[in-house]
């Protein structure tokens, strides 16, 4: 009988547990929904005040990438700044790093980083911005897909 009750007891455990996570979980979801139509509302009305906390996110966010492209930035140029050594090194310093022709002198003392002529320093560009367009676009098909 004793071992009847347990089951019993746990049964009934159990049930309040998974009561309990879809209250929880079906909570989140009206949170949700009212949360979006709010935001519908507020789009269509052009009053966006109940959102400042969600437009204060999104600004956050944006200048967090902001930050993290600048940082970027810096640490191409420590890339740039450490392989211009190696090439001080080397013997090669003011010849492209790609396409072996001398880099302008006005370039290296603008850029004392710079281990690519105009030329191929531009294409190596291009081809970063597309790498990370293509990187950002995926980004978003996932955001979209969620
Ligand atoms: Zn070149």
């Amino acid at each position: 009988m004793q071992t009847r009750d347990r089951a019993s007891r746990d049964r009934s455990e159990l049930d309040n547990r998974i009561d309990l996570t879809s209250r929880t979980t079906r909570h989140h979801l009206a949170v949700l929904d009212r949360r979006r139509a709010l935001r519908e509302r507020s789009l269509e009305s052009g009053d966006n005040t109940p959102w400042a906390d969600a437009l204060e996110d999104i600004q956050h966010s944006m200048e967090k990438t902001e930050v993290l492209a600048a940082r970027d930035i810096l640490v191409e140029r420590l890339k740039g700044l450490s392989r211009a050594e190696e090439k001080v090194r080397e013997g090669t310093y003011g010849l492209c790093d790609t396409c072996g022709k001398a880099i302008p002198e006005g370039r290296l003392r603008a850029l004392p980083e710079a281990v690519h002529c105009v030329r191929c320093a531009e294409r190596l560009e291009q081809e970063r911005f597309n790498r990370s367009s293509q990187s950002l676009r995926a980004q978003e098909d996932a955001l979209a897909a969620a």
